[in-house]
């Protein structure tokens, strides 16, 4: 099988998690903080905090900019269900704005629209999350431009998007956000197993991010509410959770970060390689806005909704380990809205499929998956 996504495990990374499997420290050491200073340098931020997956950071992000009950948070349907139950964990409302067909992403268009509509019923959000959608930034100046007379708070839901850059600033810059998020599972841009982080700019938001990722609790002296000197105090200060990653975790995606720019390059690679061996078959790839670099998390197509279950299903009989990305969040029971509200998430959903596209992918490999594609529109 050919899969849609894999891990790209080399010497260099195994050496890495044994050593500090052989070390000190398996949790609350050096690696921890060096992965974050690392990732910092990468996107171009302050301010890095490591978690045990991006759905943790996406839960504390949301409680960091204060989300609680009685608050609204709207994020993209087209997106993996984490994007949305974040905002649950915090008894928050959630709502879906519309995408752009071209993209996949948030339509500023239709987030505008909502907006204004949501204004006068005075139910505005506290909160949005937009999704880079396979790796593609969303337009964020003209999101921020949108929300910034409402005093919206934004998150960037980038679990698809490390390695990219928007308008020349690398995806995680917050130049236009509050927090960036990312995802370090197996089959994202880079992987520590489970992991993921937050960024941010703002270093009060920093310090509310550490506190709620760890329990609740503070060690640095000049954060203390009430007055100690004893050497061992440390202080409670609200109820937090143990999101931390390991130092096993760190240590693999520490050595992962250092393969991110040529994965991206590879990746860009491969699509290119894909758009000329399928030009003349009727398929149509995802547009990119200008001034964009695209990490290529997802190889997402758009076939005519007549015959793409039985494409889906053709590639699948033939090892091919094609995915769907998504089913709209709100199709999904637990949500269970009426699909109609989005329709431009309907029509996308209804014609996509994911090819196989990763950094180990073989030449011949893309070769089979173009053949197949050819037999199945003879
Ligand atoms: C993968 C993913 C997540 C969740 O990431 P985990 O690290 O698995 O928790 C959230 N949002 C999007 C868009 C994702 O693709």
């Amino acid at each position: 099988m050919i899969p849609y996504s894999r891990q790209w495990i080399s010497d260099a990374d195994i050496e890495s998690v044994v050593k500090t499997l052989k070390s000190d420290f398996l949790a609350q050491g050096p690696v921890v903080p060096e992965f974050e200073s690392a990732i910092a340098k990468a996107v171009d931020a302050k301010f890095v905090t490591m978690t045990n997956s991006a759905t943790s950071a996406l839960h504390v992000a949301c409680l960091a900019l204060g989300v609680g009950p009685g608050d609204r948070v709207w994020t993209s349907p087209m997106s993996f269900v984490a994007s949305a139950n974040c905002a649950k964990y915090c008894g928050a409302e959630v709502d879906f704005v519309d995408i752009d067909v071209d993209t996949g992403n948030m339509s500023v268009t239709c987030l505008q629209a909502k907006l204004a509509e949501c204004e006068k019923s005075g139910e505005l959000p506290k909160v949005i999350i937009p999704v880079h959608f396979a790796g593609q930034s969303c337009d964020m100046k003209a999101i921020a431009e949108v929300c910034e007379p409402y005093g919206i708070r934004i998150i960037e839901d980038a679990s698809h998007a490390l390695g990219g850059a928007y308008q020349g600033s690398p995806v995680g810059s917050c130049e236009y956000s509050d927090i960036t998020v990312f995802s370090f599972h197996p089959v994202k841009m880079i992987t520590s197993a489970e992991g993921g982080c937050l960024v941010t700019n703002d270093e009060p938001l920093d310090s509310q991010i550490k506190l709620l990722m760890n329990h609740g609790i503070t060690k640095k002296n000049e954060e203390f509410i009430s007055t100690h000197s004893e050497p061992w105090y440390y202080e409670q200060q609200l109820l937090g959770f143990n999101f931390r990653m390991t130092e096993i975790q760190a240590a693999l995606g520490l050595s992962q970060l250092s393969k991110l720019q040529e994965w991206v390059s590879v990746r860009n690679d491969l699509i290119s390689d894909y758009k000329i061996a399928t030009a003349d078959l009727p398929i149509t790839w995802l547009q990119l806005i200008n001034n964009i670099q695209c990490s290529y998390h997802l190889a997402v197509i758009k076939v005519d909704p007549e015959i793409r279950l039985d494409l889906f299903n053709y590639l699948r009989q033939n090892d091919v380990g094609v995915q769907v990305h998504y089913i709209p969040i709100y199709r999904q029971p637990y949500y269970n809205l009426d699909a109609g509200h989005w329709p431009a998430a309907e029509s996308f959903y209804e014609q996509i499929i994911s090819l196989p596209l990763y950094p180990r992918l073989t030449k011949g490999e893309q070769a089979s998956v173009v053949q197949l594609l050819e037999g199945f529109f003879k």
